[in-house]
């Protein structure tokens, strides 16, 4: 049994006016969601976002159910910007931690996406959970960029991933062990890119309340510029699973447990062949004493039951193999299955469609990202839409491959993206032309392709 205990603050900073900020404490799930898009869009999209995410989630309170109420909360922002004029590309970031029995015991599952973020403190320690999706931590990824280059890098507000830009989204899961003690800060930008990581700690590990804790947090971002909305959750674990343990000490723990089990296996295998007991004792100190040498040492123990079963095996083989009926009728069987299951995938691709790139155009393929089985998908559509006609954020999703159920609602997406670009406040200048593009979409469609 979990008991959490939570406090949030939310403030629209010095410099903007309007909050496009929302959060979100319920018992079991916490939430931030910061909004982006011209006239009301952020809000709307932040909103929107935070209400499917709760009700999808009370719905299925799993972690599956939490992947797929930000699903269902990424459709519901995009269809109502495809849907309204006024919030055209307007979207949002998402980070939330929800509470869900386990067979294994309590779980905290953090999800994000875009660039609010997600840490822990234990035992006064502040660890980021999550990964920002933006241009700038993908760079550090990639080993290009620096953690300090990043945090003063042009682009480091430019988003990668982000919740309304387009009807699909993928979505970061962690799942983490509730420990007592532990608290954990759930915050958007606006908060982490004024307040530094070593103050952040210094607050949570000083103010007890929760809520004092996340209003000092918002109050200190604004002291350091407010440049940006701000929001703070704050969540404790009052009672919480286990003995103390951390991720990092749960994951030591099934480390433990698999030596754990490998030395039973190794006992049981002394009992049955024998194995002269000078090794198997060494082995299993080894895995008692240290679950990460135990999983190394066990298996260098393992060839005596290995062995004894191949010499076993080919006494068992009398006699010569005949083909029966029984044989002929498992193979016809295993025929027919193999030619399904090559029906079903051929279906399966050929009923695929995504949109992709092809240098920087935007183009339909018929069948799967990357290819399935060797089937290679190939263009249907030439769209004649560039990549300059369409929002920088959805141009890695588009590298990637966006999938669509039909080809009509691939060519559908297309046009929203270029309609949301043109209804911005400052449009590209393709716009003027866009309105034709977008309407001729359908009929460039060259069936077959190039
Ligand atoms: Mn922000």
């Amino acid at each position: 049994m979990t008991v959490l205990r939570s406090g949030s603050a939310s403030d629209v900073g010095r410099v903007r006016t309007v909050n496009e900020d929302r959060a979100l404490e319920s018992p079991t799930l916490f939430a931030v969601a910061d909004g982006m898009g011209g006239h009301a869009g952020g809000e709307v999209a932040a909103s929107i976002t935070i209400e499917a995410l709760q009700a999808a989630f009370v719905r299925t309170p799993t972690p599956d159910g939490l992947v797929a109420a930000v699903e269902e909360a990424n459709r519901a922002v995009w269809e109502r910007g495809v849907g309204d004029q006024a919030l055209r590309g307007m979207g949002t970031t998402v980070t939330a931690a929800g509470l869900v029995v386990t067979p294994d015991g309590d779980r905290l599952l953090l999800v994000n996406v875009g660039d609010s973020r997600a840490y822990r403190l234990h035992a006064g320690v502040l660890d980021q959970l999550s990964v920002d999706h933006s241009v700038a931590e993908e760079l550090v990824a990639q080993g290009a960029l620096s953690e300090e280059e990043a945090a003063v890098h042009p682009k480091r507000h430019i988003l990668t991933r982000a919740l309304g830009i387009s009807p699909h989204v993928e979505v970061d899961l962690w799942e983490v062990v509730p420990v007592e003690g532990d608290r954990y800060l759930l915050c958007s930008d606006g908060l982490s890119n004024e307040v530094t990581a070593d103050v952040l700690a210094r607050v949570l590990s000083s103010e007890r309340d929760p809520r004092t804790a996340a209003e000092t947090l918002v109050g200190l971002a604004n002291d350091f510029g407010g440049n940006d909305n701000i929001t703070a959750v704050v969540v404790d674990v009052l009672v919480g699973e286990g003995t103390g343990d951390t991720t990092a000490a749960g994951a030591a723990a099934t480390a433990v447990a698999v030596a754990e089990d490998l030395t039973g296996a190794v006992d049981a295998t002394d009992a049955r062949t024998d194995v002269p007991p000078a090794s198997p004792p060494s082995g299993h100190a080894a895995a008692a004493g240290n679950g990460a040498v135990g999983v190394v040492t066990a298996p260098a123990s393992r060839p005596g039951p290995v062995a004894a079963t191949v010499e076993e095996a080919p006494t068992r083989r009398k006699g010569p193999r005949r083909i029966t009926f029984r044989v002929l009728l498992f193979l016809i069987l295993l025929g027919g299955l193999a030619y399904g299951a090559w029906y079903v995938i051929k279906v399966y691709v050929g009923d695929s469609y995504f949109v992709g790139l092809e240098k920087d155009q935007l183009v339909i393929y018929q069948g799967r990202p990357g290819g399935f089985l060797g089937l290679n998908p190939k263009i249907v559509t030439h769209t004649g839409v560039t990549t300059a006609q369409v929002g920088s954020i959805v141009v890695p999703a588009l590298r990637a491959g966006v999938q669509e159920p039909t080809r009509t609602a691939a060519n559908k997406y297309v046009a929203g993206l270029v309609a949301a670009q043109c209804s911005l406040e400052n449009p590209p200048p393709t716009c003027a032309a866009t309105t034709t593009t977008t309407s001729t979409v359908p009929v460039t469609t060259t069936p077959g392709g190039l």
